[in-house]
This record gives C-alpha cells, sequence and structure tokens, in this order.
C-alpha cells in the first residue's frame, strides 16, 4: 500500500512538492490555512535562478509556462546614492534567462494546476507516533493521521516543534513594504526610475529597494536597522508573525515617520514612499544558521519552517527545489519500508545546501544595511555577471 503522505503549506516549498509527488502519480493531501485561493494578496515579485527555483520548475513538468510568463527584463538593476546619483545601471541581455521574476501569485496558479487543496485547514500541532506516522490536529479539533507530514507551513510553523525546539530571531533589521499601481499611466516618473527591473537606494543602516511586477505594480520596500519594537503607534502590538497591514490614519503615520528617517534623499526616491498605497510592517526574523534536528521518524520540514532566513532572493528557490527533490526521494524509495530512509537522507543534503545560503544571506543582509554603504555596492559588483 502506498504511505499516506500530508503536506501542511501552501508556499512554494508545498506546492513544488506536492506538484512533483502528483507528477509521479503519488497522491499527496495538501492542506493550507487560508480559506481560499485568493483570501490574501499574493505578495511580490520572485526571481527564480536556474539552477534553483528554475529546477524545480522542469522537474514539475511546467519550466515551458514559467519561461513563457516569467519576465526576464526584470533581472534589470540600477543602484543609486541617496542623492540620486546613479553608480550601477546594469540590464541583462535579451536571451539571459539566469534569474528572470515571476509574481508570486502567478507562481502559485502555475504550480497548482492539478493540485486539490484543501483549504482553511489550519494545523495547530503535529505528534509523531513513534515509528508510526505522525498524528495532524487542527483548529477545529479535528485530527488525522498520515505516513508522513511535511510542515511547509512557512517561519511560523506549527509543524516545527515535533522535530526542533528552534525559533526565529530577529535580525536587527525591519522591512516596511508599499505599492504603487498602474505606474506607467499614473506615476511615470517613478515608472522610469525603477526602470523593467528594481531600483535599489543604500544609506547609513538603511535602504531603499523598488521592484516592478507585472500590470504596472511596483513594490517599495524599506529596510532599516531597529528595535523589533518599531512601529509608528506605539499601543499596537509588534508580535513576530507580522506582515501587518496599515492602513488610514496608522499609514499616514508610518508615512511621515519613513520620510522622516530617511531626510535629505534624493526626492524621486523618497516620492516612492510618498506616493505610497497602504503600508506592511515586516520585522525579519531568522532560524539559526544551519539548523539541524535529530530525525523523527514520520516528520519532516521544507523551505523556511526548515531554514528561515532573511530575504536576499533565494528563500523561495531552495523552498522549490527542496519541495521537488523531496517528493522525487519518495517515487523513488522502495516501498513503505524505504520511506523513513530517503527523508532521513534528503534531510542530510537540505542541511547542508540551507546552511552554506544560511551563512551567505546572513552576511549580505549585514553589508545591504550597513554603517558603512559602500558594502552594498561592493556585494552586487560580486554577484553580479558584467
Ligand atoms: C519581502 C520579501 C521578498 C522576498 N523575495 C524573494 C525572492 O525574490 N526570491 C526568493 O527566492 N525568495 C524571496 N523571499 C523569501 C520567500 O518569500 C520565502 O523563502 C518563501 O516564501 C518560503 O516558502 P515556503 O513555502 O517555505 O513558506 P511560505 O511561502 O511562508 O508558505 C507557507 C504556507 O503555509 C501556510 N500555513 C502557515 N501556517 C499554517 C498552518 N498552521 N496550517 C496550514 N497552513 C499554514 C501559509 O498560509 C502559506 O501558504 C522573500 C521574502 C520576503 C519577506
Amino acid at each position: 500500500m502506498r504511505p499516506r503522505i500530508a503536506v501542511i503549506g501552501s508556499g512554494p516549498a508545498g506546492l513544488a512538492f506536492a506538484r512533483v509527488l502528483h507528477r509521479h502519480g503519488h497522491p499527496v493531501t495538501v492542506l493550507e490555512r487560508d480559506p481560499a485561493r485568493d483570501a490574501r494578496p499574493a505578495g511580490g515579485t520572485l526571481d527564480l535562478h536556474e539552477g534553483l527555483g528554475q529546477l524545480a520548475l522542469e522537474k514539475a513538468g511546467v519550466l515551458a509556462e514559467f519561461r513563457a510568463l516569467s519576465r526576464p527584463e526584470g533581472q534589470a538593476m540600477r543602484i543609486l546614492a541617496v542623492d540620486g546619483t546613479v553608480l550601477r545601471d546594469w540590464r541583462p541581455r535579451p536571451d539571459d534567462r539566469a534569474n528572470p521574476e515571476i509574481d508570486r501569485g502567478q507562481l502559485r496558479d502555475l504550480l497548482l494546476g492539478p493540485l486539490d487543496v484543501r483549504w482553511g485547514r489550519a494545523v495547530t500541532e503535529v505528534v509523531p507516533r513513534s515509528g508510526d506516522g505522525a498524528r495532524v490536529r487542527f483548529a477545529d479539533g479535528v485530527q488525522e493521521t498520515y505516513d508522513l507530514v511535511i510542515g511547509a507551513d512557512g517561519a511560523w510553523s506549527r509543524v516545527r516543534p515535533a522535530v526542533s525546539a528552534a525559533t526565529p530571531e530577529y535580525t536587527g533589521v525591519t522591512l516596511v513594504e508599499t505599492s504603487l499601481d498602474d505606474v506607467d499611466a499614473r506615476h511615470p516618473d517613478l515608472a522610469r526610475l525603477v526602470g523593467d527591473g528594481s531600483v535599489a537606494v543604500y544609506g547609513v543602516n538603511r535602504a531603499i529597494v523598488a521592484q516592478r511586477n507585472s500590470g504596472g505594480h511596483v513594490k517599495v520596500y524599506a529596510q532599516f536597522r531597529v528595535g523589533p519594537e518599531w512601529h509608528a503607534d506605539p499601543g499596537r502590538p509588534a508580535g513576530p508573525d507580522r506582515g501587518a497591514l496599515l492602513e488610514g490614519a496608522d499609514a499616514e503615520a508610518v508615512r511621515a515617520s519613513l520620510l522622516a528617517q530617511f531626510d535629505g534623499w534624493a526626492a524621486p526616491v523618497l516620492d516612492l514612499v510618498r506616493r505610497g498605497a497602504a503600508f506592511v510592517h515586516r520585522p525579519l526574523y531568522a532560524l539559526p544558521v544551519a539548523h539541524t534536528w535529530p530525525h523523527v521518524s514520520g516528520v519532516t520540514l521544507l523551505g523556511d519552517a526548515a531554514h528561515l532566513m532573511p530575504p536576499l532572493g533565494v528563500g523561495a528557490n531552495l523552498a522549490m527545489l527542496e519541495g521537488a527533490e523531496l517528493a522525487e526521494a519518495i517515487a523513488a524509495a522502495p516501498g513503505p519500508e524505504g520511506l523513513d530512509e530517503a527523508v532521513r537522507a534528503f534531510e542530510e543534503r537540505m542541511w547542508e545546501r540551507a546552511g552554506r545560503w544560511a551563512s551567505m544571506t546572513k552576511a549580505g543582509l549585514e553589508r545591504l544595511v550597513s554603517p558603512d554603504p559602500s558594502t552594498a555596492l561592493a556585494l552586487f559588483d560580486e554577484v553580479q555577471p558584467s
């Protein structure tokens, strides 16, 4: 009999896992907390790297569809000094497919394809059953058992405590996100500033980055070193699982606070914040670098649940590749008795690769939001092809 497998979470990790397993003809249950596919905004754009996210899409059989949807021109990157001087203006060649951008919503729909997600299934706890799979408990009190439960439920995973006591820690950097719609028609000056891809401005312990998404949508990220409690309204609790949407008077207070923090920066750069709509507060958290755990039969983790790291363009890529590789390992396992060994071997590979990226992204964040802004420019020169 085939093992019963559940994946918790329909982010990049969970969907890549389920889609590849499905492609191998293996049934899989996808359990997602969100009540529906479009219950919340899908988020900004993601660049998918050739040897990581794109490899996962190839394993899922949807690379050609990705190529048709993605934006290679979105790889363009412009770096400005705080006075607006252009320091770098890098554009990809027309045939450059190394890291094309795709909107998260488009990626989700691409991976969802034929999958049958069970929406509105918020998991509260997973309990391993000593070598006999694991029990999943839901917020409504229902319980189900599976031979293998995969926690792909992101930064604040409810599955993680079944294998590890680690919790994410604040990195010292907070990100406040805003966005502009229909930029080409409504904000042509800012559309030119952002170009086809991204514009980044690095100052002392702070930065502003704006990225073009599809459909003339631009996401703007203000980043700065500050205590985790930072908030325009000190009366509002700022817990770690933020992503808190700030609208109306709250948004105006945040806007004023950001404009004060970035006072003296070039007017067009500040206009990215001045003209933004609502704001989202995202303190950046990370799990300890090289997070591992003693193998627990019946439960494992993928993606941010396993190795949350600063957002330097790799988290979703790793999450997807891990999902695809775990699915392939399970599909190739010799019967239910080989399942545990396949998961154990996969974990070793995941930890080794994720550990390398976790230390790189930790060091990268130190250089991008740094007391010496020249470190950010140097990092760009190191990683960008000439
Ligand atoms: C501003 C920003 C920009 C980024 N840019 C990039 C980029 O360009 N490239 C890149 O590779 N990475 C990027 N990242 C990182 C990337 O977003 C994450 O690494 C990636 O989303 C992790 O995927 P995941 O599937 O592990 O988790 P998630 O995407 O967090 O998905 C988890 C899923 O689990 C569900 N869930 C949570 N709890 C439960 C529960 N209890 N029960 C059931 N379901 C649950 C959630 O609703 C969600 O659908 C960025 C991150 C940020 C914050």
